[in-house]
């Protein structure tokens, strides 16, 4: 679970991105990530599960796909898809700051 700063960066940059054209769908991708409804597949391509929010017995695959509707048939930045970037973002800085302690 990313902390709460690293969150809060990683949604900003994620929200302000041109891609995300529904700020709202950035929104909700926080809420998946907030409420830990996800775990990573530990795959070569960093496959994370991400849970369905109207089936919470559906997890989606997400990569640089998904298996949701939404991804499927608008071909949009789905939330799920969202979520992993917000996720992928906060590893990143947590390896960042790792390093920074390092090198003190
Ligand atoms: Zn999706």
């Amino acid at each position: 679970m990313p902390s709460k700063s690293h969150l809060f960066v990683a949604y900003n940059k994620c929200r302000v991105s041109p891609k995300i054209l529904d700020r709202a769908r950035a929104n909700r991708a926080l809420g998946i990530v907030q409420r830990g409804r996800y775990f990573e597949l530990g795959d070569n391509q960093r496959t994370f599960a991400i849970q369905s929010s109207v089936d919470e017995n559906v997890y989606y695959n997400v990569n640089g796909t998904c298996d949701c509707k939404d991804y499927q048939y608008r071909t949009v930045h789905c939330k799920h898809r969202l979520a992993r970037a917000i996720i992928l973002y906060c590893q990143k800085l947590e390896t960042k700051g790792a390093n920074i302690v390092c090198r003190r």
